[in-house]
């Protein structure tokens, strides 16, 4: 069984303009639009698939500020109040709650790195709970052993990915937007160096403000422009058992595992950036960005197949704007998971917690996750065409700060004061190698 997903009911019929166009409803895209027509403009937000089918649906949920870099830090506080208040608008639950978010740990290296964050995070006003070795302990009492140390973020929580995205997208159609599925933007239609249209595989739709969100698929969307962005991506599979464990704590980290309550009382279980690098044109024209990252996270990588190379979404070949591109060929990307990665996470779950040993796995499924060469993502209006929006390279934590990515380039676009800080989001900030500015979670 793939990731669950709540699917909803879109008109299949194009408008002929709208004041701005966003391409790719994940959780950014449906956010960025959300804002956009709750500030009243008529804005169309298109997805090539289904509302939230690839990344947005298949993460863990957790919406945290524990253990963000700098540069993301006010944009997932941000985010956090965001999640309340569009939940409070839409009047639907997505699952969102501040449960608080548990790490524990044995290794003093790992231990000492999350003291030094939360000594840090303090002075931003972030409340941040290191644990003593008995704290810990009584904390993760649900592993049944002693914990040499942990942190507990009482205000971070979790959200629920199958429900998020589609009934934020129910909000852009609260506040008067259009929602349209299965239509693939195939590109943008330009006039002396500004957006003037997009051209999609069932029309042009003419526009002066573009956004584009489209997660993985952003980097060979921009080459047909010849605007170069470093993404690449890494294949992540995870999976979920059914209800029935007690007593387990709602979201936990450990370096062998970690896993999250879901909304129908079972759990998603994982190991924290254990991935497969499958090849992709891409990634081998964009290695030179990338080898800093890989080279600091090269023991949780192992080298995949040739299905990302297949599935076409990190290509460097040019379509035709009148014909089928990759995105009608490859509707939601859903990649096969890893059976090792599958059998060990939940080997390795069950031995942290017991009380999973009795519930069966429910689902299983991968998904591929876009990064940028420094971990941090792009939100940016100053690309290289005037009235486009880039939001992407989220790099595999871009669901919590959902919200505020969409609400920040919103604000972009609209001209006003801005959440947070755009300046460290820029993509001219990778015109040379990103040696020490990795982020570190
Ligand atoms: C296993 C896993 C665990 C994760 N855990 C967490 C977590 O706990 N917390 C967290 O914050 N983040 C987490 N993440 C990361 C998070 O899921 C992503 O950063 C986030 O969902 C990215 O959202 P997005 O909107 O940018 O992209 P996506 O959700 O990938 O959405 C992009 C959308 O654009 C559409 N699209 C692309 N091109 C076009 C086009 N030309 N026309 C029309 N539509 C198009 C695609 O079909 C897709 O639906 C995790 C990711 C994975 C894979």
């Amino acid at each position: 069984m793939p990731a669950p997903l709540l699917r909803m009911e879109t008109p299949d019929t194009l408008p002929a303009s709208a004041d701005c166009v966003v391409i790719g409803a994940g959780i950014v895209g449906v956010s960025a639009a959300y804002w956009l027509a709750r500030a009243g403009r008529r804005v169309v937000l298109l997805e090539k698939g289904l509302i939230g089918a690839e990344q947005s649906s298949r993460n863990w949920g957790w919406c945290r500020q524990q253990n963000r870099d700098a540069r993301e830090l006010p944009l997932s506080t941000k985010s956090l109040a965001l999640w309340e208040e569009m939940t409070a608008d839409i009047g639907e639950d997505m699952g969102f709650s501040r449960c608080g978010l548990l790490y524990l740990s044995d290794d003093e290296q790992e231990i000492d790195t999350w003291a030094a964050w939360g000594k840090f995070a303090r002075g931003e006003g972030i409340v941040t709970d290191m644990l003593s070795a008995a704290e810990a302990t009584e904390r993760g009492a649900a592993t049944g052993k002693p914990w040499k140390g942990g942190v507990w973020s009482p205000t971070d929580g979790t959200a629920d990915p199958s429900r998020a995205a589609p009934t934020i997208a129910k909000g852009v159609l609260k506040h008067g937007g259009m929602v349209i599925q299965n239509c693939a933007a195939r590109g943008i239609e330009r006039q002396a160096g500004a957006v003037c249209g997009v051209i999609t595989e069932r029309g042009v739709i003419r526009t002066r403000q573009v956004v584009l969100s489209g997660g993985a698929w952003s980097a060979s969307f921009l080459y047909q422009m010849g605007i170069g962005f470093p993404q690449a991506s890494v294949r992540g599979s995870i999976l979920s058992v059914a209800p029935g464990a007690r007593g387990l704590p709602a979201a936990l980290h450990t370096s062998a595992a970690s896993v999250t309550r879901r909304a129908d009382g079972g759990y998603t279980l994982a190991i924290s950036r254990f991935a497969q690098l499958d090849p992709t044109p891409g990634a081998i024209y964009g290695a030179k960005h990338f080898v800093p990252m890989f080279a600091k996270r090269w023991r949780l990588l192992s080298l995949g197949g040739l299905q990302a190379w297949q599935a076409g979404f990190e290509t460097r070949k040019r379509w035709a704007m009148d014909r089928p591109t990759p995105m009608e060929a490859m509707r939601i990307l859903d990649p096969r998971p890893s059976r090792k990665a599958l059998d060990l996470t939940l080997q390795r779950a069950r031995n942290l917690l017991p009380g999973l040993r009795e519930v069966p796995v429910q689902a299983e499924w991968a998904s591929y996750v876009d990064s940028t060469p420094d971990g941090v993502p792009v939100i940016d209006g100053n690309i290289g065409l005037q009235g486009l929006f880039l939001a992407a390279g989220f790099s595999g934590h871009g669901f919590g700060i959902g919200p505020g990515a969409g609400h920040l380039v919103a604000d972009l676009m609209l001209g006003r004061e801005p959440i947070t800080d755009v300046s460290q989001y820029r993509l001219s900030r990778f015109g040379q190698a990103q040696w020490g500015k990795v982020s570190e979670f």
